[in-house]
This record gives structure tokens, C-alpha cells and sequence, in this order.
């Protein structure tokens, strides 16, 4: 036994009844506003990412606003959520989008996945999402919730495209809004519920269709997982960096910069990294700036 597409109302019931209340997931949101959110959302947790979006929201509520925005507008605004360059991206998306789509997000996967920066998983989150389309959604927690469920293993082993989109499509039903409907509770199931680490499985609204339950809660057998870490990385660096220049309306010198790291070598090759990344200028004089504050 395992979990299929006959379970699609069980789930759309428990996400009609557990769902955490957020700001995008609102029927009035628009496709901008949805696409914003899944960009926030990649690899950064909900909590984080709420303040963040009403801000942008009320800045940039449709995408020409943000495209006429500097980069270093963008950047600030974009605070501490990590990985800067996905702002820049979704500033160049809304620069395509105001050009070249009167100012509305695409609604097909293919022109979604033609925008700067928009993967797969983006394109089709904003197809299900804010158009209602039966379209499958695939992130670590789907990938996850199928593994168990449906397969019966202790965890998702390596992804893979094809596969996985296939096993995600299998649980969905004809009708295009239950469809998303179940896309988003599989999403949600697997934040809350089918979680890595000690899944709440006696909360699970599907249990008993649970194929890792009737394999006797087998252990995970795949390859091991890369542990994330975040101290001492460049990604800290980076982030620490982007932090002075985020906090002065002036360009600053390289001391100023120096004094956030004391390895040199690392500190130089994130600040150049920077560069390269079009995320810090650095000014005819030598100091250097967010993008496209001061020449
Ligand atoms: S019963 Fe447990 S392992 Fe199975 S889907 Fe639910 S939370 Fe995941």
C-alpha cells in the first residue's frame, strides 16, 4: 500500500484545515507576488522571508516598479536573506517581464523557465500556484514525502528530473485547481510534517497510505547528504561584506571592509568574488559601492 493519486482529497482536506496562514498564499496575491515569494524562499526559512516580501510588495508591487529600482536599491532591500545575486536576478526577470510581457508574469512553464534566473522549480510553482495549473512541483520536501510514501524509503536519495516529476505528476488529479491544491499540501506536508529529521508521523493526515510505515520504517540506504554549513564560509564573508555596504549611503574604503574577517586571503577572494557577481562596484577612486550608487 502506498500513497496515489486516490489520496488527492485527504490531503487538500488536511491543507484546507493545518495550513500555515502566509501572505502569498492569499487569494488576491498576484503572480508577482507569488513569484517573488518562491525566489524568497529558496533555501531561506518562511519566518525570515515574510517581513521581506510585505516590504518588497508595498515597494514593488508589479514588476516595472522593481525594474526601475537601482541595483543597490534591490540589494538593501533584500537585507539578510542570503544568496544576493537571486535579487538581482528577479530584478532582471522584472526588467524582461515590464519590457516584454506588459508588465504581468508569464503564465506557460516555458516562457517562466525563458526569464532570467527562473528555474525549474520556480517556473512551475508559479504555473500551480498563481495560475492553478495541474502542473507537478518538485522541491527537497516533495522529493522527500514521495520517497516515503510512495516508495517506502527512508529518505530521498540523489534527484532526478524526470523521475521525480514523474512520481509528482502520478499524485495529481485531472481537475487543474485540485491539482494545485495537492501540489501545495505535498509542499506543506513535507515543511511541517514529513520533516528530515523526525517526521510527525502520528500527525500524518496519510498514514495509514504511508508505504514506509508498511515497510516497517525502513533506514535511509542512499548516498550520504552534504551537511550545509555557514560559519566560515565564503558565504558568511560574502554576507558580512554586503553588510557595510549595505549600512552607509557612501562608498567605503577597502579598511573598512577589512576589519570584517582577519583571514586576508579568504576576505580579498570573496570581495573579488563580489565583483564578478556585479553585487559591489568599486568606484573611480578605489572605494567601493553596492551597484550603480557611484561611478
Ligand atoms: S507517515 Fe510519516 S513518513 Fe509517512 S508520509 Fe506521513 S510523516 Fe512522512
Amino acid at each position: 500500500m502506498s500513497l496515489d493519486v486516490s489520496d488527492a482529497d485527504v490531503l487538500t482536506d488536511w491543507f484546507a484545515r493545518t495550513a500555515r496562514v502566509l501572505p502569498w498564499r492569499h487569494p488576491d496575491t498576484s503572480a508577482w507576488g507569488v513569484l517573488v515569494s518562491e525566489i524568497m524562499l529558496q533555501q531561506t526559512p518562511v519566518a525570515r522571508v515574510e517581513p521581506s516580501w510585505l516590504d518588497w510588495m508595498t515597494r514593488w508591487p508589479v514588476p516595472s516598479a522593481l525594474a526601475a529600482a537601482t541595483p543597490a536599491e534591490v540589494l538593501r532591500a533584500w537585507g539578510k536573506l542570503g544568496y544576493p545575486r537571486r535579487a538581482l536576478r528577479l530584478r532582471d526577470a522584472a526588467t524582461v517581464i515590464a519590457a516584454d510581457h506588459g508588465d504581468v508574469v508569464p503564465s506557460d512553464v516555458d516562457t517562466l523557465l525563458s526569464l532570467p534566473g527562473i528555474g525549474a522549480y520556480t517556473a512551475r510553482a508559479v504555473a500551480a500556484f498563481a495560475y492553478r495549473q495541474r502542473c507537478p512541483v518538485v522541491d527537497t520536501n516533495v522529493r522527500r514525502v514521495i520517497a516515503r510514501a510512495v516508495h517506502g524509503a527512508g529518505d530521498a536519495g540523489p534527484a532526478s528530473t524526470t523521475r521525480d516529476l514523474a512520481d509528482a505528476d502520478a499524485l495529481l488529479p485531472a481537475d487543474p485547481e485540485t491539482a494545485a491544491q495537492v501540489s501545495i499540501a505535498l509542499m506543506e506536508l513535507g515543511a511541517l510534517v514529513c520533516v528530515a529529521r523526525g517526521p510527525r508521523c502520528a500527525d500524518c493526515p496519510v498514514f495509514d497510505r504511508c508505504a514506509w510505515q508498511h515497510n516497517g520504517r525502513p533506514a535511509y540506504a542512499g548516498p550520504a547528504k552534504p551537511v550545509q554549513k555557514f560559519a566560515g564560509t565564503d558565504r558568511q564573508v560574502r554576507g558580512l561584506l554586503l553588510d557595510v555596504l549595505r549600512g552607509t549611503e557612501t562608498p567605503v574604503t577597502k579598511a573598512r571592509l577589512d576589519v570584517v574577517w582577519s583571514d586576508a586571503g579568504q576576505r580579498d577572494k570573496c570581495l573579488d568574488s563580489l565583483l564578478v557577481d556585479g553585487l559591489v562596484e568599486q568606484t573611480v577612486d578605489g572605494r567601493f559601492a553596492l551597484p550603480g550608487e557611484h561611478r
